[in-house]
């Protein structure tokens, strides 16, 4: 479980966060919802400890994540911009988590694999686990492709499939599906709610669109001017939003 106790950020002079408190219940799909600059993508990178709150806590099953280290974290997190490698193929990209954790130093040192039988065993299993994975998000075909030579959607999926490869506790998704057209943004919801239920993990997802946090979620938090404005299910937000302001974003009768 992870939640953030009164966290506030500040840049400088200006405060971002006024003291964000959330829980992240295991196995659920919570979205943060709010217009473009409210804060969503600080609070998102805060709880992969990206970022440090200026004041307040992020505990994940109790613990300060300040105090973890990154495999102890184990979080995934899929971002606004992709943030692929361009130099890498698609199959690295996504492997890429797997290769800085599972392989000794050893056996990293290209060409190692041929003498070092460890290290050969453990690139297969790393094979066969990219290869599962392109296939379950439908780029198999692409995998010795590099970024630059895929579209958004393609890229979008290769971001989704680097975050998968650790098999995280916690996935969180900074408007993933932003870039895409609607259609494929449609099948994309789709696919990732099929894997939200398949995995069982926490889900945090970060969008500005009221319909896809409503359709999707379990919960939904509505970020306004770095504050949260509400939390409820979908459905208790359209039917009960507390005032005004999350009414008339949500698009809901007051
Ligand atoms: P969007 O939907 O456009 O992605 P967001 O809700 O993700 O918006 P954030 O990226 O969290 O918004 O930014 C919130 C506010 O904090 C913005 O006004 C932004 O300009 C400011 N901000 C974010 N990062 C920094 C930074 N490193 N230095 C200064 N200001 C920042
Ligand atoms: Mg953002």
């Amino acid at each position: 479980m992870m939640a953030l106790r009164e966290v506030t950020r500040r840049f400088g002079e200006t405060a971002v966060l006024h003291g964000i408190s959330l829980e992240v219940a295991e196995g659920s799909f919570t979205s943060l919802l709010g217009p473009s600059g409210c804060g969503k993508s600080t609070t998102l990178r805060i709880m992969a400890g990206l970022d440090r709150p200026t004041t307040g806590r992020v505990l994940m099953d109790g613990r300060d994540v300040a105090e973890l280290t990154p495999a102890e974290r184990n979080v995934a997190m899929v971002f606004q911009s992709y943030a692929l490698y361009p130099h890498l193929t698609v199959a690295q990209n996504i492997a890429l988590p797997l290769a800085m954790r599972r392989m000794s130093r050893l056996e990293r040192l290209p060409g190692l694999d041929r003498l070092l039988p460890s290290a050969r065993a453990k690139r297969a299993d790393q094979a066969r686990r990219v290869a599962s994975i392109a296939e379950m998000l439908g780029i198999e075909d692409l995998l010795q492709r590099k970024p630059g030579q895929l579209s958004g959607g393609q890229k979008q999926r290769v971001a989704v499939g680097r975050a998968l490869v650790r098999d995280p506790s916690i996935f969180l998704l900074d408007e993933p599906l932003s870039n895409l057209d609607a259609t494929l943004r449609v099948q994309m919801r789709a696919e990732l709610a099929a894997l939200h239920r398949r995995t069982e993990k926490s889900f945090v997802y970060v969008t500005h669109d009221q319909v896809e946090a409503m359709s999707m979620s379990d919960r939904v938090a509505v970020v306004l001017g770095g504050r949260i404005a509400q939390v409820g299910a979908p459905r208790d937000l359209y039917e009960r939003p507390e005032n005004r302001a999350v009414a008339a974003f949500i698009g809901a009768q007051p």
